[in-house]
């Protein structure tokens, strides 16, 4: 795995300006850790570096979503022409609320994905969600316009790392169709042990989000499915598995010539990682 330019912190990614390219090149497969729903409308260095990150990203002909916030029995995609809104997250200020971002659907892409091989019987469509805060907190800051159609997979609370890679190099298909892969989740993600005022991460924390790391890092992404086998730092940082499992279906939606790039890695909270990777030809 190339990596490309890495900051080695919080801050932004580095390469920028170029232009946005020619449709027919091979979209980005892209995972968000997406952390607190006020990332939708607060500013700080996480949103900043997924604003200059979209900013520089090419334009898709869709976004295909996987959020950690649609988990289901079974894998499901939303073929509505115009996805509403899901606030699913509770207790947060009104203004979140009432963010709206407006995106059409992309039914044609949503069938098409059920029947990509190796999905065919496996993935259902279903237009009984929309877009839910997993997927619209990160894309209102790296797409603000809203411009390109959306459109979202739930994650199979069933399926094993392993099925849930194997989904991730099936859709990667559609990378070659205009379409960005955008899995938002987070790699450490704990809310039972959240340290509201802490900066950073809990020692599991920072081990675990490193573990992880290294392995994309050293181009053994399907090694990250076997995460368990990082223990106790694993356990702690993968409670359950709605959040962890949108990376698998990004790496495994990645190419062995792909570049990656390693944005926000930082932990925050104690127990969240912000840690982000773009896969991109
Ligand atoms: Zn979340």
């Amino acid at each position: 795995m190339r990596r490309a330019a890495y900051d080695g912190g919080n801050g932004a990614v580095q390469r920028s300006g170029r232009k946005e390219e020619p449709m027919g090149r091979r979209m980005p497969a892209l995972f968000v850790g997406h952390g607190s729903p006020m990332n939708a409308i607060e500013d700080n260095a996480f949103t900043a570096a997924w604003e200059s990150l979209g900013a520089r990203l090419p334009r898709p002909e869709a976004i295909l979503a996987v959020s950690a916030h649609w988990f289901t029995a079974g894998t499901r995609v939303t073929d509505d022409p115009n996805p509403r809104m899901v606030y699913d997250m509770y207790g947060f200020p009104e203004e979140l609320y009432r963010v709206v971002y407006p995106a059409p659907g992309a039914p044609a892409f949503a069938r098409r994905t059920a029947a990509l091989p190796g999905l065919e019987g496996l993935v259902r469509v279903d237009d009984s969600w929309g877009l839910d805060h997993g997927t619209w907190s990160v894309l209102r800051r790296m797409r603000p316009a809203a411009d390109v159609p959306v459109f979202q997979m739930s994650v199979d609370r069933n399926a094993s790392p392993e099925e849930h890679f194997r989904i991730g190099r099936a859709i990667g298909a559609l990378r070659d169709e205009g379409v960005l892969v955008l899995g938002s989740g987070n790699v450490v993600h704990d809310l039972g042990r959240i340290g509201w005022d802490m900066e950073g991460g809990y020692p599991w924390a920072d081990a675990f989000d490193a573990w992880v790391r290294d392995r994309i890092l050293a181009g053994d992404l399907d090694g990250v499915a076997r995460y368990r086998e990082a223990g106790s730092p694993a356990a702690l940082s993968v409670p359950t598995t709605d959040h962890f499992d949108p990376l698998l279906s990004v790496l495994g939606a990645a190419r062995p010539d792909d570049r990656v790039t390693v944005f926000n890695d930082a932990r925050t909270m104690g127990s969240l990682s912000m840690t982000g990777y773009l896969f991109e030809a």
